[in-house]
């Protein structure tokens, strides 16, 4: 028997020995285009806060004001102590937001997947994900219980194979009804490609299947006014289940699901992550709804200009072929994990912090830079990238 010490410690030299050992590095400065690590300011460009609402006034003030208004703790589940005004206006400006019915917010993104699918599906039900979508559904799949086939990234052609064969198997279950639920992502986090939506709701209405697709990288930046890019391929109102998080380009904190009163008030009876669990800070559900207006307001318009337009600058000063050059991630994909590093450590010694991405994030070998723009850098920081990636020796 090894000590626990000792176990922990074997386990930590197998990541080192991988290559896969990660460290958290202390930011001693807001979120925001600079950052300060160390000591050293950093051009960041490793942020999901695409419009750079992380530190935007009119969010910070909504914040303090619920703070000075609801205090700084929300006492217990919303069930169990009264639901706070915040969380009410939230969800009012989201389903406004997505057109929906009804919304329900989570204290996190991976809180509201989990939450929602072990909800909505058991044991008797089948799962269908895309292969490229974000642990918090995988995990919630598993978690679940329910049966679980995953269709080639994107392809619409195993979707319907594993569709078909889910059709047939609930067919043939003669005691229970089984239900369909296939699960994507709509811009996909770390290759920055889209979902095709389209033809995905074609098969799933063909099917009788259920379909939830996860925004958390496309609200605020695609679609009218930023309401995804369900909305921009105008599917959304065929889409059963919409998710999303609050703290990516909405600036805040916390998760989302918008869809019919129906849907919300089932997931406020049955999914677990909502009921057993603390409310998140008055001040999170403020600082969203602020920014949930402002991504729809003529400002939120004019950054997501900004952020075209540094994206087209840096397609201009790089050869790099971005599947789709409206989102704002961009892969690098090294494929060596050990590769990837010392890309990363090169980018370091020149001041700019960009993450490395490696297993399980994504797959063995497919590690790479996850480069990602926001709507507050300037040109000067996107030539300073591009020179700094041409540079780079691999
Ligand atoms: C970040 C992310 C989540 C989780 O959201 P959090 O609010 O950060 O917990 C879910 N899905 C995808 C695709 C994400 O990128």
């Amino acid at each position: 028997m090894h000590s626990f010490a000792d176990e922990s410690n074997r386990r930590l030299s197998a990541l080192r020995e991988q290559n896969l050992f990660r460290e958290l590095r202390r930011v001693d400065s807001a979120q925001g285009p600079r950052i300060q690590i160390g000591g050293h300011p950093y051009l960041n460009f490793s942020s999901n806060d695409y419009l750079g609402l992380a530190s935007h006034p009119m969010l910070k003030a909504a914040a303090i004001a619920a703070v000075e208004k609801f205090g700084a703790g929300a006492g217990a589940s919303r069930l169990i102590c009264g639901s706070l005004a915040p969380f009410h206006e939230l969800e009012e400006s989201l389903a406004a937001f997505k057109r929906t019915e009804a919304a329900l917010t989570f204290a996190t993104g991976y809180a509201a997947a989990g939450g929602t699918i072990t909800a909505l599906c058991g044991k008797d039900d089948i799962l269908i994900l895309d292969k490229l979508v974000h642990a918090c559904i995988v995990d919630g799949a598993k978690l679940s219980g329910a049966k679980l086939r995953v269709f080639a990234h994107n392809d619409l052609e195993d979707l319907e194979d594993k569709l078909r064969w889910a059709t047939s198997t609930a067919r043939n279950s003669s005691m229970v009804t089984r239900h369909i639920l296939v699960i994507t992502e709509s811009i996909f986090s770390m290759d920055g490609d889209c979902a095709p939506l389209m033809g995905m709701v074609a098969l799933k209405e063909k099917y009788g299947a259920w379909l939830m697709v996860d925004e958390a990288h496309a609200t605020g930046i695609l679609g009218q006014h930023g309401r995804g890019l369900a909305d921009a391929l105008g599917v959304s109102q065929q889409i059963e289940i919409q998710m999303g998080t609050l703290g990516k380009a909405l600036g805040a904190s916390g998760g989302y699901i918008c869809g019919s009163r129906a849907l919300i008030d089932y997931l406020v009876n049955r999914a677990r992550s909502f009921i057993f669990s603390t409310a998140p800070v008055p001040a999170a559900a403020a600082a969203a709804t602020a920014g949930i207006k402002l991504v729809q307001s003529a400002a939120g318009e004019s950054l997501r200009a900004q952020l075209r337009q540094r994206l087209a600058e840096f397609r201009s000063a790089t050869v790099n072929r971005q599947p789709e050059m409206a989102c704002p991630i961009i892969p690098v994909i090294l494929g060596d994990e050990a590769k990837t590093l010392a890309a990363a450590a090169q980018l370091r010694a020149q001041n700019i912090f960009v993450p490395a991405i490696r297993y399980p994030t994504v797959a063995r070998g497919a590690a790479r830079l996850r480069i990602t723009l926001t709507a507050a850098h300037s040109g000067a920081d996107i030539s300073e990238l591009a020179a700094a990636l041409a540079g780079l020796k691999t």
